[in-house]
């Protein structure tokens, strides 16, 4: 006999689902579901659909895919199966086109602050548990769901990275680097920002999966 346990999500995509993300907002609207089913009639770039028979959720996106306003009817129902994977993916994907305007942006930043300058930057999906890595060409891999984190954990991640342009080890000389582009101790840092992690870590793993 085979027992099946079905997988329960960690967290469910509901009105009560926020993110405290610097880079990347969502809010939620009421509305009838005759004005939903006549916006979800308008064939548009800047928003997506989720209807069944019963259901209608419009998702509407700005160009600069900075934030996400969904518009949803009382009847919702959020525990449903498909409507949560829609929403998820849809928040995944809003998080990613972000993140490719934000993370190379603010690495540039970093790097004419610093005169510190690698090669290229991109926002890709990494295996395991790691942020970032710089690769022996000096170009840096970041992942999306880093927008939405605290700013100080984005420029430590992204600083981590840069000082591989110089020391591509974990050693000593690599520490010692870091605490001076940090302006504090590399280590004592990290410690204090995995700590924060900790709290973004598990919503990150699920949203960006
Ligand atoms: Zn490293």
């Amino acid at each position: 006999m085979e027992h099946q346990i079905k997988k329960e999500p960690q967290f469910w995509i509901n009105p009560n689902f926020r993110l405290n993300s610097p880079h990347f907002h969502f809010a939620w609207f009421k509305a009838d579901m005759t004005v939903l089913r006549q916006e979800a009639m308008i064939m548009s770039m800047e928003r997506k659909v989720y209807q069944t028979n019963t259901q209608c959720v419009v998702c509407m996106i700005k160009p600069d895919h900075s934030s996400l306003d969904i518009v949803y009817a009382d009847n919702t129902k959020f525990d449903n199966l498909r409507l949560q994977k829609w929403l998820r993916e849809t928040i995944r994907d809003e998080i990613t086109q972000r993140a490719k305007i934000v993370l190379p942006c603010r690495l540039r930043e970093l790097e004419k602050k610093h005169k510190l300058f690698g090669n290229r930057v991109l926002v890709k999906k990494l295996r395991g548990n790691i942020m970032g890595c710089c690769s022996v060409y000096n170009d840096i891999s970041l992942i999306p769901g880093l927008i939405i984190m605290p700013q100080a954990l984005i420029d430590s991640v992204i600083l981590h990275e840069m000082a591989h342009y110089k020391h591509k080890h974990h050693r000593k000389s690599f520490w010692s680097f870091l605490s001076q582009l940090l302006g504090e101790d590399a280590k004592m840092q990290k410690e204090a920002m995995d700590i924060v992690l900790s709290k973004y870590w598990l919503q990150i793993k699920f949203l960006m999966k």
